[in-house]
């Protein structure tokens, strides 16, 4: 039977550009957890289109908050008001415990609106008297995004050198070392810029000693603390945002992935006093925080509030992380189990260990991905049972056990190891 995977392969070929790597499926449905393929084959979905697919696929809240919006209204410009935003806006500042928010369309664009709000912090504090410099510390191992900004501050060197050069003032500060931090801060820092979990990184927490330095320095010298919670904001740690469980502020958030079940919508929400340094004019968007968005958006949020859901992941998280560590006890190759709520992840103890299982899950019609080489990431919609979390650790314990047992395998990925060290 000739699919039509086939001729959307070939066409996509010759015709866009090469970014992208893609698994030979094509996704026409889904239902729940699950998606669903030409064949009208089912798949547990523990990706959810990267942590975006909250609500999972088909929620009742997502389809009729679109179906009506659409009917209504669309797109308006920001030139007029609409009803979504201030409503949306009120329901984010309750979630972050930040006063002011910018609407945009994707988590990089956010993240702009962060980087800039941070500058023009610094030129309003410097004109006010009170020098602030207008340097970035960044993270080693931090993912922001991949506009000229975001990509500044992003680590991973095969992001930004083909760009070169990318936007100057950004100084990377390892993971997790106090001393690199105090030792690299001053009065030239506009801001420190951190994911509370680093997800492309591997997802690693931030410790909080680290946090509550970075904190410190930044309140201590009038600087802004800005936490990237596009990954792991809106609940997915069990918590709206992931700095909740370290019961610190930041001056400035970015949300967007989950935000508005699908439909593309970014956020910075950001403190009064950091509002204070943008005006009307020095910042904005065509599409960003349309009716349709901010609708849908309302509607994720409403249905999370009514459904529970954050009672819910921790639950369902916990009991995951349970039983990965069990795995973990069990299997050798995992050397790691990390994460909150439903941002987990399982560290092997190779690279081609970790691609494997990802290619064998796949067969399984289990979808999960590899992150930072090594790493297992599981970002399933909120929706996630216990009895999928079941299903998914009966296939890896499975997939691991028949690698101990296949010794070709084992061999190849041995010689692969060797030829790179
Ligand atoms: C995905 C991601 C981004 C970029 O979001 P896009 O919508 O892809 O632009 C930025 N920061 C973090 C932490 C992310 O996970």
């Amino acid at each position: 039977m000739e699919m039509k995977l086939d001729s959307i392969r070939a066409a996509e070929a010759t015709l866009l550009l090469s970014t992208y790597e893609r698994n030979p499926i094509l996704f026409v449905g889904g239902e729940g957890v699950h998606l669903v393929d030409e064949q009208g084959n089912k798949y547990l979905d523990l990706l959810s289109g990267i942590g975006v697919n909250a609500l999972g696929y088909g929620h009742p809240a997502i389809v009729n908050s679109l179906a009506e919006q659409s009917r209504k209204l669309i797109h308006t410009s920001n030139l007029y008001f609409h009803e979504g935003q201030a409503k949306l806006a009120l329901r984010l500042t309750e979630m972050t415990g930040l006063d002011r928010v910018f609407f945009a369309n994707s988590g990089t664009e956010a993240w702009e609106a962060a980087m800039k709000t941070a500058r023009a912090y610094a030129g309003l504090r410097s004109s006010e008297g009170h020098t602030l410099g207008t340097k970035f510390l960044a993270l080693e191992n931090s993912f922001h995004g991949r506009t000229f900004g975001s990509v500044s501050t992003t680590h991973k060197e095969k992001y930004r050198e083909p760009f070169a050069p990318v936007v100057p003032g950004v100084e990377f500060v390892r993971f997790n070392d106090v001393d690199d931090l105090q030792a690299k801060f001053s009065s030239d820092v506009c801001a420190v810029l951190v994911e509370v979990i680093q997800g492309e990184g591997g997802i690693r927490p931030i410790s909080p000693e680290f946090l509550a330095t970075a904190r410190k320095l930044t309140q201590e010298s009038g600087s802004l603390l800005v936490a990237d919670e596009i990954q792991s904001g809106m609940g997915r740690t069990g918590k709206w945002c992931a700095y909740q469980h370290y019961d610190i502020q930041p001056d400035i958030t970015t949300l967007a992935k989950p935000l508005a079940g699908g439909l593309p919508l970014g956020a910075m929400v950001c403190s009064e006093e950091a509002a204070r340094a943008i005006h009307a004019g020095m910042h904005g968007t065509t599409f960003g925080g349309g009716p349709l968005a901010c609708a849908v958006a309302i509607a994720v949020i409403d249905a999370m509030r009514q459904e529970d859901l954050l009672v819910h992941i921790n639950d369902v998280g916990g009991y995951f992380k349970e039983t990965l560590r069990a795995l973990a006890s069990r299997q050798a190759v995992i050397t790691d189990i990390r994460g909150m709520g439903l941002m987990l992840a399982a560290e092997l103890n190779s690279a081609d260990m970790a691609k494997l299982v990802v290619a064998k899950m796949l067969q399984r019609h289990i979808l999960i991905n590899r992150t930072s080489e090594t790493v297992l990431r599981f970002l399933p919609p909120y929706i996630l049972g216990r009895g999928d979390v079941d299903t998914t650790i009966a296939a890896l314990d499975e997939i691991l056990t028949e690698q101990k047992a296949t010794a070709p395998e084992a061999t190849s990925t041995m010689s692969s190891y060797q030829k790179r060290n």
